[in-house]
């Protein structure tokens, strides 16, 4: 860890974490460790081997220099966090934790509003090999708690919900995860470590898929899972004997995603803060799904709990259906239509109010409400996107 590092500001932790000299040489960042093989120096050497730790190069597989910064800058931006596991993405993540904690015979309790293919891992891998998931309503904490059996072992969380918004009481779910014995995973991508230190709130296991907002720009795959040391000692040998390595080209562009991350989510909430209430004025928009907006569903806990925010929101519209939508989502010029969130430009994606795939659909959504639309909001300035999609409507309303 850099000198000091503790008594640091998330913004300047950004800039100085993971910065070893002995990984960069004299350059700012260190170099891409594009390489298999350690070459070592006589058979002495060889015999005496390197221990499983970040920082002994013993083959690739293990990680190279670039690969350990970026998990060690990952690791001094997550409070409490004793270290970093790398995967290929936020799913790998996902799964790489859930296999650590969990073994046959299990019960797993999964949040209602999880990312879908956290429920499909769920629902596929996970029960074929003997582990029980039960959803809970991530809003009915005493529903919640009535779940856990003597099975429980561990409980996957997600606040917000990544396509609904909906603000959880992690304090609370991850306290009563662990008074019943049971470990507490987190999807935290949405906030990211700057705006929901996920530890210091009770969660025993942050991972994030740094695809979003590490990463920046699109252009890359990948996921972490942080956690304090009882759990990083058994997260990396899983992940080891699943064979997880990331590229050192990808690292290093996590990496240089990370040092401006601080900028980066502080431009596109103040962006989406912005649109989001331009949208609550607009008759065609009947709720506008933001937690960070004073007064919505879920603004008491996201001010509560988290120090920050990011340009992804929802809104549910007044009237049109899938066409009327589909009509809006076509006319606009400066949102692209894709899956994914958390880069420089602008998204959106057609979403579902009643979350259909789940067991328990929110129960107040407006009378007559059409569909719902997910807006990632980028870097663009936010007078022009709410011009465009301010045309938008007037397409969609002619349609
Ligand atoms: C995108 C996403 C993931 C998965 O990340 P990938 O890197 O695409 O595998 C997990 N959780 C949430 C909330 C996401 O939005």
């Amino acid at each position: 860890m850099a000198k000091g590092s503790g008594r640091q500001r998330p913004g300047t932790r950004l800039v100085t974490a993971g910065r070893r000299a002995e990984w960069t040489g004299a350059a700012v960042n260190p170099p891409v460790w594009r390489t298999s093989t350690h070459l070592y120096e006589d058979s002495a050497d060889l015999a005496a081997g390197r221990p499983n730790a970040d920082g002994h190069f013993y083959y690739g597989r293990r990680g190279t220099p670039t690969q350990w910064a970026l998990a060690e800058a990952l690791t001094e931006i997550e409070p409490g966090a004793a270290g970093t596991v790398l995967y290929p993405s936020g799913v790998a993540a996902i799964a790489g934790a859930l296999l650590t904690v969990l073994k046959p015979g299990d019960v797993l309790l999964v949040t209602d509003n999880a990312y879908e293919p956290t429920r499909t891992l769920a629902n596929g891998l996970l029960k074929r090999m003997g582990i029980e998931t039960r959803y809970f309503d991530p809003l009915d904490i005493e529903g919640y708690a009535a779940l856990f059996c003597e099975r429980t072992a561990a409980v996957m969380l997600e606040s917000p919900g990544s396509l609904t918004m909906e603000v959880c009481d992690i304090p609370a779910l991850a306290r009563t995860a662990r008074e019943k014995g049971a470990v507490s995973v987190i999807d935290n991508t949405w906030a990211s470590a700057l705006g929901f230190p996920a530890l210091e709130r009770g969660c025993d296991i942050s991972v994030m898929s740094l695809t979003k907002h590490v990463g920046g720009h699109s252009d890359l795959m990948m996921g972490s899972a942080s956690a304090g040391e009882a759990w990083h000692s058994r997260l990396r040998p899983t992940a080891q004997s699943l064979g997880n390595v990331v590229s050192p080209d990808d690292a290093s562009l996590a990496l240089r995603g990370l040092r401006t991350m601080g900028v980066r989510l502080a431009q596109s909430t103040a962006s989406a803060l912005e649109i989001a209430r331009w949208l609550e004025t607009r008759p065609e928009v009947a709720r506008v799904l933001c937690p960070m907006l004073p007064g919505a569903a879920g603004n008491d806990l996201w001010a509560r709990d988290f120090t920050g925010g990011c340009g992804l929101f929802s809104v549910i519209l007044a009237g049109g259906g899938p066409d009327g939508r589909a009509a809006f989502i076509d006319a606009l010029e400066l949102f692209g239509i894709g899956y994914s969130w958390g880069g420089y430009e602008s998204l959106v994606v057609p979403a579902d109010p009643k979350r259909t795939a789940s067991e328990f659909p929110p129960s107040d959504l407006p009378d007559g409400a059409g569909a719902a639309i997910r807006f990632s909001i980028g870097l663009e300035d936010p007078r022009d996107l709410i011009a465009d999609i301010e045309q938008a409507f007037a397409a969609m309303e002619k349609q």
